[in-house]
């Protein structure tokens, strides 16, 4: 697998300090799982920040909690699942399914999507296009991003292959279409509708929404 799109710096930034809504630390926690040099600049962004937190004067605490910490340390623990990379689904997506396979809702022209959260930040869903097809031209109200786990697609931005992640904003005004041969299969966040640019593609705003 060649990754020749990554997470910029300002997003992973705001991921390593833990600022970063949730359907967009999904997309980020999934491409870091598959790519060893966005792995490399987080440690690096993580350290910065243990760095930061070393150099902090500490502030007091109550005489109690370090023995109200202590005592908690000896109740039993429901330990949380742990989820591991299952086919082209990385360990954080499969986090996201609880380890269950994604259930498909078709959109029309064989689109399918599976929702996998949405709320008031946003939205992160899995997209499944078949081989070749043309999405509908459009622009984005927010923040859209998408990380391929499956075959591939190509825009105005270039080619986006299994690993690549493409950030789209406010200006980009964009028309993916699916590489022939094998189904694209996409996970991606969003933070506001999208804009369709003209009237027919408005029939397939329902890919993107709720
Ligand atoms: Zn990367």
């Amino acid at each position: 697998m060649t990754i020749k799109h990554h997470i910029p710096d300002a997003l992973m930034l705001e991921y390593a300090s833990g600022r970063l809504p949730e359907p967009f630390a999904l997309v980020v926690a999934a491409h870091v799982s598959l790519c060893d040099e966005c792995r490399a600049r987080l440690a690096a962004h993580e350290m910065a920040g243990g760095a930061v937190m070393e150099a902090h004067e500490g502030a007091e605490l109550s005489g109690d909690l370090r023995n109200n910490v202590m005592a908690m340390l000896d109740d039993a623990v429901e330990e949380a699942p742990v989820y591991e990379r299952s086919g082209i689904f990385p360990a954080p997506v499969m986090e996201a399914l609880k380890g269950r396979p994604p259930k498909w809702k078709p959109l029309g022209r064989g689109v399918r999507q599976s929702i996998l959260s949405h709320n008031t930040s946003g939205s992160v869903r899995l997209l499944y296009i078949p081989p070749g097809l043309d999405m509908p031209e459009h622009t984005h109200g927010g923040l859209e991003l998408t990380l391929v786990l499956q075959g591939a697609f190509s825009d105005e931005g270039g080619r986006f292959g299994v690993g690549d992640v493409e950030v789209a904003d406010d200006d980009v005004d964009h028309q993916p279409i699916a590489e022939k041969g094998e189904a694209c299969i996409c996970l991606a966040a969003t933070d506001a509708s999208l804009k369709f640019n003209s009237f027919l593609p408005k029939l397939f705003q329902p890919i993107f929404r709720i």
